[in-house]
C-alpha cells in the first residue's frame, strides 16, 4: 500500500467526500475548547488544538446507552434503533488511538466480548493526526507512544508545509485515499526528520518496570492518604480518561414499559464499592486513589498485557484540586525510596 499526499487546501473537500458515505467525527471547537463531535460539513473541523478536552472513548462506549427496552407485562424485550452508517473518526491523536487500543483489548478480545462496543467499533475507520508538540500536562512519551504514528489507525496524517503525509496502514484506509497522489520518497524523509526533531523530553517519574515493584511494595504506604487528602471524589479524572471503563447498569421504568441503561461509573466516587449489605471496602480516599493508580499500572497490565494510561494528561488538567498523576507516581517512588 502506497502512502499518499493531500494538500491542506483540499482537506475540506476530502472531508466532505467522506461525509457522503460515513458519519464523520472529528475535533470541533466548542465554547473555546475542542471536542470530538459529529461533523455536518468538513469546514467545521478544527485541527488548531492540543488534543480534545474529552477523549474519543464515548464514540464506541457512550456515557449513557440503552441496552434494550422491556415490557414488564409481556416480558418481551426490544433492541434500540442503531444507526448502521459506518463511522470515521478523523483527527485522533496518538494517545487517543492508544486509548482505543486499550479499550479494544478489554471489550473486543479475550473471554468477555461486549456486543454493544463491538457493533460500533467494527463499523468504524480510524484516521490519526500527528501531534507535533505535547502540552504541559502530556507525558505520552513516557509510555513510548509515538506522536507521529499509530498501528491501530487505518490512515495516519502528518502535517508538513502545505500538505499532509498520509501513512496508509490498512486496505480500508487505502480505499479512502486511492484517488490522491502517491507520496514521494522525499516527503517520507521530511516526515521522518520532523519526528526526530521532536524527540520526547525526559520524565521525572520512576520507570515503568520500577513502578510495578513500587506499586506492589507501596500498597500499604501512607502516601496514598497523603495524596488523597485534597481529592473531593468528583471522578472527573475517570470520565475524561481514554481508558477508564467502569460502568453501572440500571433499569428505568414507567408503568409497564422500561429500559435497561448502561452508564459510566468511576472508582473515585465514594459509593462506587458500596455493597447492598451496607459494607464499603473503600471508605477512605486513599484506598480509592490507590485503586485507580494500581488498576492503571498493575491490574490492567496483569490482565491485558499493557498499562492503561496513555499519558494524555487529561486527568491532571480537569482535576479541580490539581491532583497530577505524574506527581502521584513521583510521590509513590519517593515514599518507596524512603522505606528501602
Ligand atoms: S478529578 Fe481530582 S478531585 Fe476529582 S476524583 Fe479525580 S483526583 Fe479527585
Ligand atoms: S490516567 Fe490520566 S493521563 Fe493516564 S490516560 Fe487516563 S486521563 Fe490520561
Amino acid at each position: 500500500m502506497k502512502d499518499k499526499i493531500l494538500l491542506k487546501e483540499n482537506l475540506v473537500s476530502f472531508g466532505n467526500s467522506l461525509i457522503e458515505q460515513y458519519r464523520l467525527i472529528a475535533p470541533v471547537k466548542s465554547n473555546g475548547f475542542s471536542l470530538y463531535k459529529p461533523v455536518g460539513n468538513a469546514s467545521e473541523i478544527c485541527l488548531d488544538y492540543l488534543r480534545p478536552l474529552k477523549s474519543a472513548k464515548e464514540i464506541f462506549f457512550p456515557q449513557n446507552e440503552t441496552l434494550f427496552f422491556f415490557n414488564k407485562k409481556t416480558q418481551k424485550i426490544a433492541e434500540p434503533a442503531y444507526d448502521k452508517k459506518p463511522t470515521i473518526l478523523f483527527g485522533a491523536v496518538a494517545c487517543d488511538l492508544a486509548g482505543i487500543a486499550a479499550q479494544d483489548r478489554l471489550f473486543s478480545a479475550g473471554a468477555y466480548l461486549d456486543s454493544y462496543y463491538l457493533k460500533r467499533r467494527r463499523n468504524s475507520i480510524l484516521i490519526g493526526m500527528a501531534c507535533p508538540e505535547p502540552g504541559e500536562m502530556c507525558f505520552c512519551g513516557f509510555f513510548g507512544i509515538d506522536r507521529f504514528a499509530s498501528d491501530i489507525a487505518d490512515l495516519f496524517f502528518t502535517p508538513f508545509s502545505d500538505k499532509y503525509y498520509i501513512k496508509v496502514n490498512t486496505e480500508a484506509g487505502a480505499r479512502l485515499v486511492e484517488s490522491l497522489p502517491d507520496a514521494a520518497a522525499a516527503d517520507a524523509k521530511t516526515v521522518e526528520r520532523l519526528r526526530c526533531e521532536n524527540a520526547e523530553p525526559k520524565w521525572d517519574i520512576p520507570p515503568l518496570d520500577e513502578l510495578a515493584r513500587m506499586l506492589a511494595e507501596g500498597f500499604e504506604a501512607d502516601v496514598w492518604d497523603e495524596i488523597a487528602q485534597k481529592c473531593i471524589g468528583c471522578a472527573a479524572c475517570t470520565f475524561v480518561c481514554p481508558t477508564c471503563h467502569c460502568f453501572d447498569i440500571t433499569d428505568e421504568a414507567k408503568g409497564e414499559i422500561g429500559r435497561r441503561v448502561r452508564t459510566w461509573d468511576g472508582c473515585m466516587f465514594p459509593k462506587f464499592t458500596l455493597h447492598a449489605s451496607g459494607h464499603n471496602p473503600r471508605t477512605k480516599g486513599g484506598q480509592r486513589m490507590r485503586q485507580r493508580i494500581l488498576h492503571k499500572f498493575s491490574y490492567f497490565k496483569d490482565n491485558q498485557g499493557v498499562v492503561s494510561c496513555t499519558g494524555c494528561g487529561r486527568c491532571a488538567e480537569i482535576c479541580p484540586v490539581n491532583v497530577d498523576i505524574r506527581e502521584v507516581l513521583k510521590q509513590l517512588g519517593e515514599a518507596c525510596e524512603r522505606k528501602s
